[in-house]
């Protein structure tokens, strides 16, 4: 049986990630000559904006085979912005290879992967590349590594003539050198020592250690997130590439996962394809999917009929008839799947953690009104292959509204629906993503009886919930009250329902209870409920008023010393709250939260001020109460429930068109 790591290369832009993969499938003669990021051919890269820009935006996979094993590439995106896209890789990843530069060292980039692979429980080896270059500098990587990053790096390699143009790295640890004085080898014994009761005890001892034994240590507490092992490179010449998949083969673990298990599998990523058409990016954790085969999508609860299988070796898609345990590869056919549904049993699949979410709204505007329709059409395809960009189609404003994790992903939308789809659009109005809570507790009614014939009596009790708790809804009446398909209506429609408050934001964190309510045997037709339920939550939030709850960055700040004061007065007038500094040698650590609208420019304002002095990191914590002149309200997009007759003509229409 194959053994399959899913790897992904992560890095700071520019530290050479498309460089070393490029490298990595020429090492492993799944190319024949790597591609050069410079002259724009790299295998990887697929879009013309990344060629542009430098800068890996999609995710492709590459496959090839080292040492009887089968190392699946998993290319994620490099740019902060795209933390949602680089979520969802992380999901189905086995390790990782963090990229350093040698002379950029650990930027704020590298932090916020470093902690998302922490926080995510992802094994993880460090390379630092670019040794070659002027001004590298590798102790001084790793004493930013171990002040920003972790105090468990081992670096198992020498640099030799650093910064030169013939650099190179040499393997330090190694079988034959085990045994000698070399204090950098002691240290690496130590450390692995260290993290190995039976090791330790015969360490203090003075019971010589075999290289074997330590390295599997090594091997095992990489595999528990502990360690990482560190190497050093010049991608630009290939060298240090074969050491570096030598180490992802010995220190990250395999996936695992077997084939005669029932299928555990998990979408994570859907993409439009000029010939193959919708396809799903799928790694299986446990069984296997043969094509033709029907497979239940767990989370919708549908099943679908396998139609082709692909693996991508080095850009192309190429049929294989199943896909196995551990592995990952394309599947077209299943219709229905979006991101992150379940194939077969959820039983293998690691639970997500929400690390990323949309933060800004933006409106889409196509460059002539005439590509009104293309531009929802594209970007209804885009929120497909990107549910977070929850796209909002408004006929009446004649408004698209899609929701973005930062400002390059505006760049990259318009890049896109250019490439894919030859329209030129804007993106304006960029507006923070607020949300709103009940006030107080309150009741919502809603007696909708006329024009006849319809039937819907309702009254809500609104109570608000702490932060966090999300929405929760339950019905108190029997089925003599109101019978059981019409509150199945009710039930269904609370989410629509909330999508917009009386601020025009979503509203959470509130407990919706139906107490009162009537049909009519005669009166009553399907969808009377699911137009009334609308009226009766906004009229019932019009009688507890809301607050405005806005998102809340968590952040990790480092800096020169020096610098402390103007950083904290600053962070004050942002709002920001923060525990007491912590001082290591010439810098300091700084965490706190601090809103999202008063930061979302800080880190660009941060670097410039600071000359690159100060680095900070962000993810979002959760959204707190805020006053109307901290937030905004936005005007309601579409016909507001309030507005009663028009909201019903309009429901009215939309449901005879059904
Ligand atoms: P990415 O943005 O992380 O994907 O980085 P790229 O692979 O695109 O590399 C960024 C730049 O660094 C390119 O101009 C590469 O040619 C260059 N580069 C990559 N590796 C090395 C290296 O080891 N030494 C030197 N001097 N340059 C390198």
């Amino acid at each position: 049986m194959t053994t399959f790591r899913n790897v992904g290369i992560l890095a700071h832009v520019d530290a050479g990630k498309t460089t070393v993969t490029e490298q990595m499938l020429f090492a492993a003669g799944a190319i024949t000559s790597p591609g050069s990021v410079d002259k724009g051919t790299s295998t990887t890269d697929t879009l013309g904006v990344e060629r542009e820009r430098g800068i890996s935006v999609r995710l492709a996979t590459a496959s090839f085979p080292w040492r009887g094993g089968c190392v699946n590439l998993v290319d994620t995106p490099g740019h902060v912005d795209f933390c949602a896209e680089v979520e969802r890789s992380l999901r189905v990843l086995d390790g990782a290879v963090l990229v350093i530069s040698a002379v950029e060292g650990v930027q704020a980039q590298t932090t916020t992967i470093f902690n998302a692979l922490q926080a995510m429980a992802i094994p993880t080896l460090i390379f630092i590349n670019k040794i070659d270059r002027l001004g590298a500098d590798v102790s001084r990587v790793l004493a930013e590594v171990e002040q920003e990053l972790t105090p468990h790096a081992i670096l198992l390699q020498r640099a030799r003539l650093q910064g030169e143009a013939d650099a190179a790295p040499e393997m330090a640890w190694t079988a034959a050198d085990v045994d000698t004085d070399d204090p950098q080898i002691q240290a690496i014994v130590e450390t692995i020592a260290e993290q190995d009761d039976g090791l330790l005890a015969r360490f203090l001892e003075g019971t010589p250690l075999t290289f074997r034994e330590l390295d599997r240590a090594l091997a095992a507490a990489t595999a528990t997130g502990h360690h990482h092992p560190t190497l050093l490179g010049v991608a630009k010449n290939g060298l240090g590439i074969a050491e570096l998949l030598d180490a992802v083969d010995r220190y990250l673990p395999a996936a695992p996962g077997r084939d005669d298990e029932e299928l555990s599998a998990l979408v994570y990523r859907i993409d439009h394809h000029p010939r193959l058409g919708r396809t799903a990016g799928v790694r299986v954790f446990g069984g296997r999917i043969t094509t033709r085969d029907s497979v239940l999508n767990h989370t919708r609860d549908r099943a679908n009929t396998v139609s082709q299988l692909k693996k991508i070796h080095t850009g192309k898609h190429e049929d294989i008839r199943v896909l196995t345990a551990g592995d990952i590869g394309v599947v077209c056919g299943l219709a229905e799947a979006r991101v992150g549904d379940i194939l077969g049993c959820p039983g293998s699949v690691p639970q997500g953690n929400r690390l990323a979410a949309p933060l800004l709204t933006v409106m889409a505007v196509p460059e002539t009104e005439a590509d009104f329709i293309r531009l929802a059409e594209a970007l209804h395809q885009l929120a497909d292959e990107d549910p977070l960009l929850d796209l909002e189609f408004l006929p009446d404003q004649h408004e698209l509204h899609v929701k973005i994790t930062g400002w390059i992903q505006i760049e990259v939308l318009e890049s896109l629906l250019l490439e894919r789809y030859g329209l030129r659009a804007t993106f304006s109005n960029p507006t923070i993503i607020y949300k709103e809570t009940p006030s107080r507790i309150g009741h919502g009614y809603e007696r909708y009886w006329m024009p006849k014939p319809c039937w819907a009596i309702m009254k809500l009790l609104i109570e608000p919930l702490p932060r966090g708790s999300g929405v929760h809804y339950e019905s108190r009446l029997g089925v003599n009250d109101v019978a059981q398909k019409y509150q199945n209506e009710v039930a269904q429609t609370i989410g629509r329902a909330l999508r917009q408050g009386i601020k025009g934001w979503e509203v959470t964190d509130l407990k919706i209870i139906l107490v009162e309510g009537e049909d009519h045997p005669v009166h009553s037709r399907p969808g009377n409920f699911k137009i009334a339920t609308p009226m009766a939550v906004m009229n019932g939030l019009t009688e507890t008023d809301t607050t405005l709850l806005e998102p809340i960055l968590e952040f990790r700040l480092a800096a020169a010393r020096d610098l402390l004061g103007g950083i904290t007065a600053d962070l004050a007038r942002r709002r920001a709250t923060f525990g007491t500094p912590e001082v290591l040698g010439e810098r300091f650590v700084l965490e706190g939260r601090i809103p999202a609208a008063t930061s979302l420019d800080y880190p660009v304002q941060l670097a410039s001020r600071s000359g690159g002095k100060a680095k900070i990191f962000t993810r979002l914590c959760g959204y707190e109460a805020c006053t109307l002149e901290q937030g905004q309200v936005a005007a309601y997009r579409g016909i507001s429930p309030l507005d009663r007759a028009k909201y019903i003509l309009k429901m009215r229409g939309a449901m005879t068109g059904d």
